[in-house]
């Protein structure tokens, strides 16, 4: 069994059920809805509440820092109250698109690590062309069980991450022709601690370019990052589950 451990089935034209139902039938098991806004969270635990399997997180995008407000503020914590939700975020840093101002993006960022401490559970970090800073912030504010998705570091963040104990979630870019940075730091990343994601409907692996992604597509991932690390694709898919469930306990 796999676990899809970042979608975000509330973009996605599909309906929740029939979402679920396909993956499950490609061996997906599991999925974790990320939300990326206090409505897009909502919707993710309606969508955990209603279906076997399926999980929530509750934050607000990087993009949207700026809209971190008391208000959303408010919302996620209350959402992180339910069993079903699972995580903070997702949260963290995007200097290459900055669609909130960096400054408002570190303080979500800081916001989201103590809800994740208050609570207990895991952080869901994106970065992107923000390295330094954003493994500062999470040593500063004493960050605990950090999944860092969609992971587009190189080989010295990956090795980082291995020694902070993170855990590094790898989507369908690990499949791109152009990705071999990715790659490299898939092949030293910490091999118990390694995460499966297709962050649905977007970054479609190869085979699939040019369509929205799917949670049933990440056996497409699975098998390449079985070839880089020299295992086939059973005992990748069983690694990596057992790594989603350290990182995220609350799966059940
Ligand atoms: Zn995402």
């Amino acid at each position: 069994m796999a676990v899809d451990t970042h979608c975000h089935p509330f973009l996605m034209e599909e309906e929740p059920g029939a979402i679920a139902a396909r993956a499950r039938e490609a061996g997906v098991g599991r999925l974790v809805c990320v939300g990326i806004d206090p409505e897009s969270s909502q919707a993710s635990l309606a969508m955990a509440e209603s279906l076997p399997g399926v999980f929530a997180t509750a934050g607000v995008h990087p993009h949207s820092a700026s809209a971190f407000d008391r208000r959303a503020g408010a919302i996620v914590e209350e959402l992180l109250a339910h069993p079903l939700v699972v995580g903070v975020g997702e949260t963290g840093l995007d200097y290459y698109r900055r669609l909130s101002p960096p400054g408002d993006q570190r303080r979500a960022f800081r916001d989201h690590i103590a809800l994740s401490r208050e609570t207990g559970k895991s952080l869901v970090v994106h970065i992107r062309d923000a390295w330094e800073d954003a493994f500062a912030i999470l040593s500063a504010e004493g960050a605990d069980r950090v999944v860092l998705h969609c992971f587009t570091g190189d080989e010295a963040a990956a090795n980082e991450a291995a020694v902070r104990g993170y855990f590094t979630s790898f989507a369908g870019n690990l499949t791109y022709p152009g990705a071999e940075t990715i790659r490299r730091a898939a092949a030293v990343a910490d091999g118990s601690r390694m995460l499966l994601e297709t962050d649905s409907p977007f970054l479609p692996p190869q085979t699939h370019r040019g369509a929205p992604n799917h949670p049933a597509n990440i056996i497409e991932t699975a098998s390449v990052l079985a070839d880089i690390r020299s295992m086939n694709l059973d005992q990748m898919l069983r690694v990596t589950t057992a790594a989603a469930r350290s990182a995220f306990p609350l799966i059940v």
